[in-house]
Parts: structure tokens; C-alpha cells; sequence
């Protein structure tokens, strides 16, 4: 075992032993992974052979297999429990953070993230985070910049004033939200610290407007459910962390990964709906291993609202919080006056497009078709995300498409894709 208690117990002692998982080479990265996929396989009781090599392992698992997997985004995130070991959580959440300011030599200062409001009157302020983030490791500065949907350009110029006096280690930010950035404000003077992009796919318009504004733009996904992430180096390439779980492609060019620290939940080659494209090789960074020539997981866009400004991860995160039963008490009451008592749909994707005219198209996948009033309930929700009320809004339509995600692959609760907004 790689991970022990005793890294802990001084910087160099930490240092040395996350250096280890640096491979530099095919041997080293080759007998790593193989040595741990048959811990993880032995752990779990499946049958892995010696002689099959890598490939060798059992059918696929998907998200939808519920029964099986459980599993949540994060520690806080959810009511349900995070099924994993706790001292293995923390460590690889610090060896995340390691591993990509490391690469970028950012050492010093707060973090600050973005974060949207539903409720207005708590929102376009900076606020430090008493409870840390785990995601960005554990004893860090962090402060989130709380905004809503009444966002203005001088708001917005605000913030990034006193993102400029503040001098933080870097910025983190969804793509959708540095669109918002982008949409409100433009170009403007160079920042002198690094954006840091998650949680969606980063697109090249968008990370050609970071790097022409932050000193340094990373692009880091961090999927827990299957150990699956990556960070790009200054070379620019998304290198998969190697020494956390091993990723390849399935039939259907979905990414499949085997997580080799979760000994709680078996995420054995698991499919979490991204795509990409996986190569393996030397980089001019001097890491050997696997990396995404191309990647794609959700995006989600900015929407515009009659004057208003929702970015699409707040879409995304209200009509999550919708099929989660977590729904805004002003809809709550207007759907309980019309329909009574009603059970919430869920188990749906979707893709949301808005037209010039700023109405909405909304197309979803489940495992079947919406009836009516369930259809009836999904257009009032979306209504209410978007515009705030269920009247005189632009109109909203609700289509099925059977093959909106990952061809024949059932539907998964939180996949979701905005197509470029035409209103904006
Ligand atoms: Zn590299």
C-alpha cells in the first residue's frame, strides 16, 4: 500500500511520498496499475486473473445500477453518505490539490470560488468558507463570492477589482460562470493568478477568453464516483491521475474507470457518461501516462432571463435540486395549488437550448415518457428556474429524445447539456 498514516508526518515525508506516484515511465505506471487493480479486485472478491493482463475484468457497471453503487459529488453535497474510506478521502483530496499547483508552482494565498445564490438578499459578497471545501484540500484560506441572477457588468468589475487586491492562489470557477464573466464584462486587465475550471467541459472559446485573463488557466475534473480525474500541465495536456484509478475506453466510446482507493463502493469499470478520447504517453512535463487528446462531460450555458443572467451550472444545480425533492418554496407552494399532492419526476437527463426569442427548449431522456402532468409539471419547473414564475414567461417546450446521451446507456440522474443560448 501506497497510502499510510506516516506521510503525514512531515513535509518531506509528504512530499517524497506523493512524488512516487509521478510515473515517468510505461514499467513503473504498467506494474502500479496492475498491482492495484488486483488489490482492488481481491478486495471486492472478483475474480481477476494473472495472466489476462489489464482488460481482464468484469462487465461494465453504470450509474444507474443504484443498487449497487452508491455514491455521491461529495462529502456535504448530498443527504445520503459518502461511501468511502475517510483517511483515504482526505488524502487524495490533498493529493489532488498537490498535484496541479505543484505542476503550476502556485504556492501561496486564499482560494476564492464562485458560487450562485438562489436567495437574492444573500448574494454579490465575499464570503470566507468556515466549512472547507474538500475538493481543494483540506487547511486552506477559502473564501466563495456569493452572486444571483440580478448580476450587473459593474458587479461583476467589482468582484474582479477585489479579486486584484486580494491576490488569491487562484480562482475556481465552472465554465458557464466565466462565460458570465465574459458576457458582462469582457476583456480586461490581465489578473495575476491562475483560473482553475471545473466541473464542466471547457470549451476553447471559453479558455481562450481565461488564458487571455488570468496568468495561468487548469483545467481539472475530479469525478469521485470512480476515481476518474484529470488536470492539464503547462503543456496544456489533460493528464489522468494514473496513480488513482485506471481509465480506458468502453465499446461505445463512453471512458470506463476502475478506482483503486474506494474500498467501500466497487467502482469497477465504472461509466460515469463522459467521453474522450485516451492516449497514452511521454509529456514534455516529464509525466508518463494516460491523458485526453479530447474530452467531453456536461456543459451547461449562460441563460438569459428577461434582464437577468442565470449561468447554466445554476440551472443544472436548481433542477437537480428539483428531481431531488430540494425545490425553492415559492414553486413548491405553486405546484402544490396545481396538482395537489404530486411525486416528482425523476431519473431524467436533459439538454436545455434557449432561442433569440429567449424561450426554452427542454429535451430530456428517462427510462420512459413523461405522462401529461408529469410533462405539465416538468415545463412549470422550468419555467420557474429560469424566469422566476410560471406565467406570461417565454414559452418552454419539453421534448423526448430516446438517444440524447451515450446511445443506448439508460438515463443518469445529474447528466445534463446546454447548447449555446441564441438570446445572449
Ligand atoms: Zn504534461
Amino acid at each position: 500500500m501506497i497510502l499510510h498514516g506516516e506521510i503525514f508526518s512531515s513535509y518531506e515525508n509528504w512530499i517524497r511520498s506523493r512524488e512516487r506516484l509521478i510515473f515517468r515511465n510505461k514499467d513503473v505506471l504498467d506494474s502500479y496499475q496492475y498491482f492495484n487493480l488486483k488489490r482492488i479486485c481481491s478486495h471486492f472478491a472478483i475474480d481477476y486473473q494473472t495472466a489476462p493482463g489489464l482488460d481482464y475484468l468484469p462487465e461494465p457497471l453504470f450509474k444507474d445500477n443504484a443498487v449497487t453503487l452508491r455514491t455521491s459529488g461529495s462529502k456535504s453535497g448530498t443527504q445520503r453518505p459518502y461511501l468511502f474510506p475517510t483517511r483515504y478521502y482526505s488524502l487524495i483530496e490533498q493529493h489532488h490539490l498537490w498535484r496541479f499547483t505543484h505542476e503550476h508552482q502556485i504556492r501561496h494565498g486564499a482560494v476564492v470560488l464562485l458560487g450562485y445564490s438562489n436567495f437574492d438578499n444573500n448574494a454579490h459578497k465575499l464570503l470566507e468558507i468556515k466549512q472547507r471545501y474538500a475538493s481543494l484540500g483540506l487547511n486552506n484560506d477559502q473564501w466563495m463570492w456569493r452572486y444571483n441572477r440580478n448580476i450587473t457588468p459593474s458587479i461583476m468589475r467589482d468582484f474582479l477589482e477585489t479579486l486584484r487586491v486580494m491576490k488569491p492562489r487562484f480562482l475556481v470557477c465552472q465554465p458557464s460562470q466565466l462565460d458570465l464573466i465574459r458576457y458582462l464584462v469582457g476583456d480586461f486587465e490581465k489578473l495575476p493568478f491562475h483560473l482553475v475550471s471545473t466541473g464542466e467541459t471547457l470549451y476553447p472559446s471559453t479558455l481562450e477568453f481565461a488564458k487571455r485573463n488570468f496568468a495561468g488557466v487548469i483545467d481539472k475534473m475530479r469525478c469521485w464516483d470512480g476515481g476518474l480525474s484529470f488536470y492539464t500541465c503547462r503543456a496544456e495536456r489533460k493528464h489522468i491521475n494514473d496513480e488513482l484509478c485506471y481509465v480506458y475506453h468502453g465499446s461505445t466510446g463512453h471512458v470506463l474507470s476502475t478506482d483503486f482507493y474506494n474500498t467501500c463502493t466497487p467502482f469497477i469499470k465504472y461509466a460515469n457518461y463522459d467521453r474522450g478520447v485516451i492516449k497514452e504517453g511521454l509529456c514534455d512535463c516529464g509525466v508518463y501516462g494516460r491523458y485526453f487528446d479530447s474530452f467531453e462531460g456536461g456543459h451547461a450555458t449562460l441563460v438569459k432571463a428577461g434582464s437577468q443572467f442565470i449561468d447554466g451550472g445554476a440551472i443544472v444545480s436548481e433542477i437537480t435540486a428539483f428531481f431531488n425533492s430540494r425545490l425553492h418554496p415559492d414553486l413548491q407552494n405553486t405546484l402544490i395549488e396545481k396538482y395537489g399532492r404530486f411525486r416528482i419526476v425523476s431519473g431524467i437527463i436533459f439538454h436545455v437550448h434557449q432561442r433569440a426569442d429567449q424561450s426554452i427548449d427542454f429535451t430530456y431522456q428517462a427510462s420512459h415518457l413523461l405522462n401529461e402532468v408529469e410533462e405539465s409539471m416538468l415545463k412549470d419547473m422550468v419555467s420557474f428556474v429560469i424566469f422566476r414564475t410560471t406565467a406570461n414567461v417565454p414559452e418552454v417546450r419539453i421534448n423526448f429524445n430516446p438517444n440524447l446521451w451515450s446511445e443506448g446507456l439508460r438515463g443518469s440522474r445529474n447528466k445534463f447539456q446546454c447548447i449555446e443560448s441564441e438570446a445572449l
